[in-house]
């Protein structure tokens, strides 16, 4: 049967194939009665699971890379010790039998009551070892389903297969990217949160919120993904395969006639020059980086190093990849922000999760509650600034108090690095992220006190609308326009301009193209974006005069009504 789905658009294009299915991440398993008949079966179906997973560890165990830590072994044995625990097996066993329930129910309910019993331990380290019963549990359920994590399964067609997920965690994906989807769903998600940014890094096209294409979509379906409507068409008919696959083929036709603009500089028609840059999330990007001529890197996402791991990354591994980068980009500026974690990036066994983690303790709160984090994260940014034209960007400063905390951790550590006898560039440049409205509104701290801004339109919106930008039940009202942010950003970039503090926008909005113009008519210069969406922002700008939007630009400022401000936005385009 042919059906449509409608979702968030996150990342443009089209692709056409089979539908993967994959595990959700937070073990939504369903629950049903069995007839009494069928619980002895039932009960060898967990048993030949537990069986099949202790043979799986036992084997990782066995065939571990020679380079791996003595942790690995640990981990395995742990694993393989929950595995074993009556807590689990036998009084799933039981449950099945007292509650004629199936096992997949019967696990997920001890595992939480499990996670309970962990949760209340006042030993941080038994505490965090819930994640490690999840994991176990997870994997059961993933040997019952016969299916094993979120690689793509074996080409059984030509065409590379389109990932559904319920949900799937930035840490998740960001592991995605070697292996080949042609397009990834979701039900869950905002078209800015993390795992939507993620998405868009991968460049194929993906659609979020989609509520129900993982109960849906069925494994193999036949499937067209619009990225950019945020359209999904399962098993479509003849007809309508033939006019995507000539959609297809024109939008991939146009993505290489943008090619030709690679080299040549960037300025408007009236000749202002205008700085294109990069975001990344790890140093593997640095090859689309080039392929797509930006000017410098905006944004290293740094966090994305500290994500997928039980040990964190220390001095040496991150000054050796913040050297790579800034040694790969040849002199270009390389903006590295430090680590965001927190809200919906967590570390791998964070020992909880706040009550509302995008108000809690991330970016540099998270720095300045934990110090020695920030100071090995400073020592090897400052290191590597030797190493090319580094610069250090601070998310989520908030205004005074925590800008002056920062600079002057910033001071102590460049005084350990002269103690120990170790180079850093002493002149590099600090900025501030710009993404909550206190910071937008205390700018002149802002400007005095750091070398330059960058706007992050993806919180500062959040923050101002008070819209999760990871639910997708309120995206609808996640919206650039709205005449509170128009101000705002408007507020800072000419506040920064006047003041001569450079100022770029490394937001999502900075690579829509529906905002470039908005974006230069309020005075903007400097955009920092996904690489893929580079070439495209380049044409816009090069079409675009000044002089031409600065009256239009100016009436959207003015304007209150949403309708009004998107009429005055498509005679900006036209
Ligand atoms: C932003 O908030 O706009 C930003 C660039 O940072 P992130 O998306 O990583 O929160
Ligand atoms: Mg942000």
């Amino acid at each position: 049967m042919s059906f449509t789905l409608h979702g968030l658009p996150v990342s443009s294009g089209i692709a056409i194939g089979h539908a993967h299915l994959v595990s959700h991440t937070s073990l939504e398993v369903s629950h049903y009665i069995l007839p009494k008949n069928m619980l002895r079966e039932e009960v060898e179906r967990l048993d030949a699971a537990l069986e099949k997973t202790r043979i799986e560890l036992t084997s990782l165990h066995e065939h571990r890379p020679q380079y791996a830590a003595a942790e690995f072994d640990a981990f395995i044995n742990l694993h393989l010790m929950i595995l074993a625990d009556e807590h689990i097996s036998q009084a799933a066993r039981e449950m099945i039998l007292n509650e004629q329930c199936n096992a997949e129910w019967a696990l997920k309910v001890q595992m939480d009551s499990l996670v309970m019993q962990f949760e209340a331990f006042e030993d941080s380290y038994l505490r965090e070892r819930k994640t490690d019963v999840v994991q176990v549990v997870e994997r059961i359920l993933k040997t019952m389903n016969g299916v094993s994590g979120h690689a793509p399964p074996a080409a059984k067609h030509d065409v590379l297969p389109i990932m559904v997920a319920h949900d799937v965690s930035p840490a998740d994906l960001i592991q995605l990217k070697p292996h080949q989807f042609a397009g990834i769903l979701t039900d869950l998600g905002g078209a800015t949160s993390h795992t939507s940014i993620v998405a868009r890094s991968l460049n194929k096209p993906c659609v979020v919120g989609l509520h129900h294409a993982r109960e849906l979509i069925k494994d193999n379906d036949m499937l067209i993904v619009d990225g950019a409507q945020g359209v999904v068409i399962v098993n479509p008919d003849k007809q309508i395969l033939a006019e995507y696959k000539l959609r297809h083929s024109q939008f991939e036709l146009e993505r290489q006639k943008l090619k030709r603009l690679k080299s040549g500089r960037t300025s408007t028609l009236d000749g202002t020059v205008i700085e294109l840059y990069a975001n990344i999330e790890l140093p593997d990007d640095l090859a689309e980086v080039k392929e797509n001529g930006a000017g410098g890197i905006g944004l290293f996402r740094s966090e994305f190093l500290f994500l997928n791991r039980d040990t964190l990354p220390d001095e040496e591994e991150q000054f050796t990849a913040y050297r790579t980068v800034a040694e790969g980009m040849k002199g270009l500026p390389v903006t590295i922000r430090t680590f965001d974690l927190g809200a919906d990036k967590q570390l791998k066994g964070a020992k909880r999760v706040a009550s509302n983690p995008a108000l809690g303790l991330r970016a540099i709160r998270l720095c300045l509650a934990e110090p020695q984090l920030f100071r090995t994260q400073l020592r090897a940014l400052l290191r590597a600034s030797v190493f090319g034209n580094v610069k250090i960007l601070i998310p989520m400063l908030s205004g005074t108090a925590e800008i002056n905390q920062t600079l002057n951790f910033i001071a102590a550590t460049k005084q350990e690095l002269d103690r120990d006898g170790l180079a850093y560039n002493p002149a590099v440049q600090i900025g501030g992220m710009i993404e909550i409205p206190a910071a937008a509104l205390s700018l002149n701290a802002f400007v005095e006190k750091l070398d330059f801004l960058s706007i992050g339109t993806n919180d500062l919106i959040q923050y101002t609308l008070a819209i999760d930008r990871t639910d997708d039940e309120v995206a609808h009202l996640y919206d650039p326009l709205h005449p509170a942010v128009l101000h705002l950003l408007s507020h800072v970039i000419s506040g920064a301009n006047k003041a001569g503090v450079p100022v770029s926008v490394c937001g999502e909005m900075a690579g829509e193209l529906a905002y470039t113009r908005l974006l230069l008519g309020l005075g903007l210069r400097q955009f920092s974006m996904h690489p893929a969406q580079l070439l495209a922002t380049k044409q816009r700008v090069l079409t675009t005069s000044l002089p031409e939007i600065a009256m239009l630009t100016q009436k959207m400022l003015r304007a209150s009504d949403p309708m009004k401000i998107r009429e005055l936005l498509d005679k900006l385009n036209v």
